[in-house]
C-alpha cells in the first residue's frame, strides 16, 4: 500500500490538533449528530469524525464500528488531509492507493471511501468526515454539497474547542498573573512596614528624650519631627498601593456598621487641622439643615475618602478656606459632604480627564512637581466610594476652588438630628506639637505612663531593631519584657517561665527562622490555652488577620504600630486577666 506523505507543516497541525483539546475525550453528541447525518445522508454503514494524530487516526465520533482508533499507515484519513478537495475512493480494491490497505483486504473490507478535510480557521487539516461502505459506491453531486456542509460544521466545532481552550488558557495566565501581582504588593507592603515600625518608633523615642546638647532643643524637635512625617507618608503610600491592588482584585474588607457622619468628620478635620493652620487656613464643618445622628457604612473607608479629599483639599489651596458641609436629601434616602476649598481649582480639560478616574493621573506635571503627591488619592476614593454604593461629583474652576462632593446611601432609616447653623467644628488646634517634643499620643502615654507596671510579656520577634523598640515601650510602660529571636526559643522560654511565673501575655512576630509565629501559636495552646497572644506583624491584610484569629491568636496588631496603641492592647489584655482570675478566686471562696 501506498503510505501516505507527511504534511508539510505537520509540526503546526499537530500542535493545532493539541490545542483543540478533543483528542482521548468521550464522545460528545454535537460530533456524533453530524457523524449520523452524514451516514444517514450517504446512506453508508459507517461515518465518521477521525483525527489525524502523529501515529495513529483517532475518532471522535464513530457510526458503525467499535474501534476508536486505528494505526495511521492504514488510515485513508491520512490521504484525505492533504488534498483541498473531498478524497473520493469509488472502488478501495482496485484504487493504487487502497487496494493492498489491510482494512480492504481484511475486515471490515472497505470498497467505498469519501473523506472530506476539516480544516480549522488557520488552513490545518486536522482530520476528516468521511462515510464508508463495503461496497463499491459513488455520490451525487447533492449529496456531496451536503456532506460538505456537516464536514463545515464538524470543523467549526473543532476551531470552537480550540478558541474555548486558548481562552482558558489565558484567563488562567491572567489569574495568576493577578495572584503574582497582588501576592508582590503584600510582600512589598510587608517589607517596607518592616523597617517602617523601626523608623518611626525610634523617632518617637528620640522625641521623648532630651538632646544631648549638640543640637537645639528646637532644631532636635524638627529633625525628628521630620522623620515622624517623612515615616507617616511614607506609610500612607504603602497604604494606599495595597489598597488600589486589593480593590483591584476585588478583595477589599467592606465592614458596614453604624456610623455617625458628624462625629466621623470631626475626627478627621481634627487630624488634619495642623496642615490647615500651617497655611493659615479657615478650616470649617457646617451642617445644613437635618443629618442623620448616624448612618450605615464602613467608617474605616469613609474616614480614608474624607482623609482624601481634605488632605488634598488644603494641599492645593494655598489662601482661603477649606470647608466641610454635611447635608441630607431624605426623599433619596442619601447624604453628602462637600469639600470646598479656594485653592487653585481645575480647568474644564483637566477636569475631564480627572473624572475618568485614572490611577497616577495628575493634572499638570508642574502641580505634582509643586504639591507633590502620587495621582493614587482620586482613584482610591472613587473605587472607595463605589464600594459603599455612592458616587463622586466634582466641580471646580480655575483660581477660585473646588468642590467634591461625596453622596453616600443612608441605609436603613434612622433618626435624624437637627443641626440649624455652622457648627463650632473643632475649635482649637489639637495638632501634633513638634516643636514642643509632645504629640497627643504621647500625652495619651504619659498619663498612662507605668500602666503595665508588673506586667510580664514574652515577645518572639527576629528583627533586632523592633526587638529594642518593642523593649523600649514596654519596660517604659513598666512591663517587663522577656525577648526571644523565634517561635522555638518562644516555647523553650515559655516552658520554663510557666514553671516560675507565666506571662501574661505573649506578642508573636509572623514571619521569623527557625519556627514562624503561626506554627509557635498551635503549640503555645497546647502549654497552656489560657495566655493571650497578640499576632504582631506587618503583613496588614484583612485575610492575614482572619487567618490568625482562627490560628487561635487572640489579637491582631500591624507593624508599623503607635506606642499608645501597643500599650493600650497590652494594658487591657492584662486587666482583662487580671479580672478573670479575681472572677476565677471568687468562684473557689
Ligand atoms: P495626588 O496624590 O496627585 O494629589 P489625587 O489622585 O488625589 O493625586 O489627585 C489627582 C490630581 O487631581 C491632583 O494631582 C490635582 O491635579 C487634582 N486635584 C485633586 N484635588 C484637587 C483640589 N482640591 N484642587 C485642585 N486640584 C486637585
Amino acid at each position: 500500500m501506498s503510505k501516505a506523505e507527511v504534511p508539510k507543516d505537520e509540526d503546526l497541525r499537530l500542535a493545532t490538533l493539541r490545542e483543540c483539546c478533543v483528542l482521548d475525550t468521550p464522545p460528545e453528541a454535537d460530533f456524533d449528530d453530524l457523524s449520523q447525518l452524514a451516514a444517514e445522508l450517504s446512506e453508508c454503514p459507517i461515518a465518521l469524525v477521525s483525527l489525524v494524530d502523529c501515529d495513529r487516526q483517532w475518532f471522535k465520533s464513530a457510526i458503525g464500528v467499535n474501534v476508536r482508533e486505528t494505526s495511521r499507515e492504514l488510515a485513508f484519513c491520512a490521504h484525505a488531509i492533504l488534498r483541498e478537495q473531498p478524497f473520493i475512493v469509488g472502488d478501495a480494491s482496485i484504487h493504487p492507493l487502497t487496494c493492498d490497505n489491510g482494512l480492504v483486504t481484511g475486515p471490515p473490507h472497505i470498497r467505498f471511501y469519501a473523506g472530506f478535510p476539516l480544516r480549522v480557521s488557520n488552513r490545518q487539516s486536522l482530520g476528516t468526515l468521511c462515510v464508508i461502505d463495503t461496497v463499491p459506491r459513488a455520490l451525487s453531486e447533492d449529496t456531496l454539497r451536503r456532506l460538505k456542509m456537516l464536514a463545515r460544521q464538524a470543523a467549526s466545532q473543532l476551531e470552537l474547542r480550540r478558541l474555548t481552550s486558548a481562552l482558558t488558557i489565558a484567563r488562567d495566565q491572567a489569574q495568576k498573573s493577578d495572584r503574582l501581582k497582588s501576592e508582590f504588593v503584600a510582600n512589598m507592603s510587608h517589607e517596607i512596614r518592616t523597617p517602617l515600625t523601626a523608623i518611626l518608633g525610634y523617632s518617637d523615642v528620640l522625641m521623648e528624650t532630651a538632646p544631648s546638647g549638640l543640637l537645639a532643643k528646637e532644631d532636635y524637635a524638627h529633625a525628628v519631627g521630620g522623620i515622624r512625617r517623612n515615616g507617616d507618608h511614607l506609610l500612607s503610600l504603602v497604604n494606599d498601593i495595597l489598597d488600589l491592588a486589593k480593590i483591584e482584585a476585588g478583595k477589599l474588607d467592606f465592614e458596614p456598621r453604624r456610623v455617625s457622619p458628624t462625629q466621623l468628620a470631626q475626627d478627621v478635620i481634627l487630624m488634619l487641622r495642623s496642615q490647615a493652620d500651617a497655611k493659615k487656613l479657615k478650616f470649617e464643618m457646617v451642617v445644613e439643615g437635618e443629618v442623620p445622628e448616624s448612618i450605615v457604612s464602613d467608617p474605616k473607608r469613609m474616614r480614608q475618602i474624607l482623609n482624601n479629599l481634605l488632605g488634598n483639599a488644603i494641599k492645593f489651596t494655598e489662601i482661603g478656606s477649606v470647608r466641610v458641609t454635611l447635608g441630607c436629601d431624605q426623599a433619596q434616602n442619601e447624604m453628602w459632604f462637600a469639600i470646598r476649598d479656594t485653592g487653585i481649582g481645575i480647568s474644564e480639560s483637566q477636569l475631564a480627564c480627572i473624572e475618568k478616574f485614572e490611577a497616577f493621573y495628575q493634572a499638570d506635571a508642574s502641580i505634582s512637581r509643586r504639591y507633590g503627591g502620587t495621582g493614587l488619592g482620586l482613584k482610591i476614593c472613587q473605587l472607595l466610594i463605589g464600594l459603599l454604593a455612592g458616587r463622586l461629583n466634582i466641580s471646580s474652576e480655575v483660581d477660585k476652588g473646588s468642590v467634591f462632593t461625596v453622596v453616600l446611601p443612608i441605609g436603613e432609616k434612622l433618626d435624624t438630628r437637627y443641626h440649624d447653623t455652622i457648627a463650632p467644628a473643632i475649635a482649637n488646634s489639637a495638632s501634633t506639637n513638634l516643636s514642643s517634643g509632645c504629640s497627643a499620643d504621647d500625652e495619651i502615654v504619659t498619663t498612662r505612663e507605668k500602666s503595665l507596671t508588673g506586667v510580664r510579656i514574652l515577645i518572639a520577634e527576629d528583627g533586632i531593631d523592633n526587638q529594642r523598640l518593642l523593649r523600649y515601650f514596654l519596660k517604659q510602660a513598666g512591663a517587663d519584657p522577656v525577648i526571644v529571636n523565634n517561635g522555638f526559643e518562644a516555647l523553650e522560654t515559655l516552658g520554663s517561665m510557666v514553671q516560675t511565673r507565666a506571662p501574661d501575655l505573649i506578642l508573636m512576630d509572623l514571619e521569623m527562622p527557625v519556627m514562624d509565629g503561626m506554627t509557635a501559636m498551635g503549640k503555645i495552646k497546647q502549654i497552656d490555652p489560657s495566655i493571650p497572644v497578640v499576632a504582631l506583624t506587618a503583613h496588614a491584610t484583612e485575610e492575614i488577620r482572619r487567618q490568625c484569629l482562627q490560628k487561635g491568636f487572640d489579637h491582631f496588631l500591624t507593624k508599623p504600630f503607635e506606642k499608645s496603641s501597643l500599650v493600650m492592647l497590652c494594658e487591657d489584655i492584662a486587666k482583662a486577666s487580671r479580672r478573670r482570675t479575681y472572677d476565677a478566686a471568687l468562684l473557689v471562696d
